[in-house]
């Protein structure tokens, strides 16, 4: 079942919402909630839109995901995975807004792939064989092999994240362009994230 909430104040307001998509979930074993970023009106709209594609994707690619997805009003392409059990995403609602459906489908498709892959597995025991090198000579190779590590993982959420764009009936080429929006001008947003050509050319070979 999918929840949209606010706050208990909104959740009158919401039942609704939840009565309309409730069909959308039959079909998957997903439980998931998704928080508007405020109670405005706009808020509440973004909202809406994102609890439709999300029961999409979730829906079409079976994806088994119970955990929130909240929707802040952070500026700039705001679009992070929080891990946990079951973990969250957050997303700015000003960057949900400037995208079409098929790159907010990837967006959400890219976060949802750091939290339902090994990724934080892969991290945590990372950063514990950096700790325990310490300030050895061989830290700043750890620390290398962590930048590379983190790459990698982008590579991952984009490859699936882009195949279940896919099964969610957009394309690679959705994939493609919501980075090409979030990158912009510069070719490297994060010391963490591969240039966008190599993050695209894996993409577009995704099907
Ligand atoms: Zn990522």
């Amino acid at each position: 079942m999918l929840k949209l909430v606010k706050s208990v104040v909104f959740s009158f307001v919401l039942a609704s919402i939840l009565a309309i998509s409730a069909p959308v979930w039959a079909a998957s074993n997903a439980n998931p909630t998704v928080k508007a970023a405020s109670p405005s009106a706009n808020s509440i709209q973004t909202a809406e839109r994102v609890v439709k594609l999300l029961g999409n994707l979730l829906s079409r690619a079976q994806i088994p995901f119970h955990g929130e997805l909240r929707l802040t009003q952070k500026h700039g392409f705001h679009a992070e995975a929080f891990f946990g059990s079951p973990g969250y995403i957050e997303l700015g609602e000003s960057y949900a807004n400037q995208l079409t459906d098929g790159e907010l489908t990837f967006v959400i498709s890219h976060e949802l792939a750091h939290l339902l892959s090994d990724h934080q597995a892969r991290l945590v025991d990372a950063y514990d064989k950096k700790k325990s090198a310490g300030l050895s000579v061989a830290a700043q190779s750890d620390l290398t092999r962590l930048a590379v590590l983190q790459r990698d993982l982008e590579l991952d959420a984009d490859r699936i994240g882009a195949v279940w764009t896919i099964r969610a009936g957009f394309s690679a080429a959705d994939a493609a362009s919501a980075l090409e929006r979030a990158y912009g001008a510069a070719q490297q947003v994060l010391g963490t994230h591969p240039a966008l050509k190599v993050r695209t050319s894996a993409l577009l070979s995704a099907r």
